[in-house]
């Protein structure tokens, strides 16, 4: 089982300018690789739509070959990069394909201020008396607020607007499971709130809702400055230090919670937000608080994998609309009271959901793509992009629409 630790890194002047370098190193050569292989996809495309050639299997461009052609053609910028660090820039690449195949959206260009990461994947770092030894860059700084469990076995490096960060891949033993004794579900509802089925509700610190606040009149200002301009630049960043602090803030509470929810439970059921959110319309989907419950999720998750405890996701559908005798209730958002006629029982509805949620049984052991293929019964495609085969949208037997950059899909059991 892999955990991360966090430090913050202090690098000087003349180190920053190293690291920085790196990073621009690293996103030149990520863009290149990229649009080698989009090349390629058109040229698929290309010899497809015309015939040339009998189609086919298409051919594309691998890891393998990046890394290969990466060895012969190595330029000044990139012989002052650790050359695993630039091997792990290919493997993203590769990684970013291989995701897109599998749902989600198709990889991008990155831009200068959107690359901020790379990665020593096994070798080229070490820690030594206070100071983390990076190969080609130096001994920098480190604040090790902790100690680190397991062993080491990947190094990050993350630039955050003027901070540095270094994050730790370590290797730790299973956690044996503990024997189960106390159970909860949790019902996460459209206001940001969430409701435990012991009726308890946890609502999220006010700070939070105060600075998603100022974000928007940020985001405003931001939009009011002319392209291109230096005070447009700078109000972009004070944009994204506002993300930022949201980001802690939120991280922070998701911390908090999920602890609390493990300490407390060696048991617990969520809903699974990925079903939820196909069958939900677009703009609540998209809301602020949904990235907040699946961080909330992730963290349980894993912190119950820790500690040798089980988070399950159950499917949500009518966990609203239901008793919990079973009696069919309907009721729409505004109504917060669940007033049952067949058993009389009446109670918050989010309590209802939350009890509902606990005695119902796990969809899949985990939510994400392998989940999902097996529950998808109907999948629309949109966006337009070519180059792309067939075969890669076939999903349960059906044949979907190759001119495709993203898929949105309803799934029901
Ligand atoms: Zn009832």
């Amino acid at each position: 089982m892999n955990k991360s630790c966090k430090f913050r890194i202090y690098p000087n002047k003349n180190q920053e300018v190293k690291l920085n370098r790196t990073l621009a190193t690293c996103r030149h050569l990520y863009n290149d690789c990229l649009g080698e292989r989009k090349r390629q996809a058109e040229l698929n495309r290309l010899k497809k739509d015309f015939d040339v050639f009998p189609w086919g299997k298409p051919e594309w461009v691998n890891y393998y070959e990046q890394k290969r052609e990466l060895a012969v053609t190595k330029t000044s910028f990139q012989k002052d990069v650790y050359s695993q660090v630039l091997q792990d820039v290919i493997k993203r690449v590769d990684k970013s394909f291989k995701n897109f195949f599998n749902g989600f959206g198709y990889p991008r260009f990155q831009g200068r201020n959107r690359y901020n990461i790379f990665t020593y994947p096994q070798s080229g770092f070490g820690l030594e008396d206070g100071k983390l030894n990076l190969s080609k860059i130096g001994n920098i700084r480190i604040i090790q607020h902790r100690e680190i469990e397991g062993k080491i076995k990947t190094c990050t490096i993350k630039k955050d607007i003027d901070q540095w960060y270094v994050s730790f891949s370590c290797e730790i033993e299973d956690h044996p499971p503990v024997k189960i004794k106390t159970k909860t579900g949790i019902d996460a509802g459209l206001i940001s709130l969430i409701t435990l089925s012991s009726g308890e509700e946890i609502e999220p610190p006010k700070f939070l809702r105060k600075s998603e606040g100022k974000l928007t009149l940020e985001q405003k200002r931001l939009s009011w400055k002319k392209k291109g301009s230096g005070k447009r630049n700078k109000q972009r960043i004070i944009v994204s230090k506002t993300h930022r602090k949201i980001r802690n803030q939120r991280t922070d509470f998701a911390h908090k919670t999920s602890r609390m929810l493990v300490n407390n439970y060696d048991h617990i059921k969520f809903e699974d937000l990925q079903i939820k959110n196909m069958v939900r319309n677009h703009h609540l989907a998209k809301s602020i608080s949904d990235a907040g419950w699946n961080q909330l999720m992730n963290f349980t998750k894993f912190k119950a994998e820790c500690a040798g405890k089980v988070v399950e996701f159950v499917n949500p559908a009518g966990t609203s609309q239901t008793c919990i005798c079973g009696y069919p209730v309907p009721k729409d958002l505004s109504l917060r009271i669940h007033r049952c006629p067949q058993c009389g029982l009446v109670m918050k509805r989010d309590r209802v959901s939350a009890i509902l949620i606990e005695n119902r049984p796990s969809t899949v052991g985990t939510t994400g793509i392998n989940a999902r293929q097996g529950l998808l019964i109907e999948g629309r495609c949109s966006g337009t992009l070519r180059g792309f085969s067939p075969e890669w949208f076939t999903f349960d037997g059906k044949y979907y629409n190759p001119g495709v950059a993203r898929f949105s899909c309803i799934y029901a059991q």
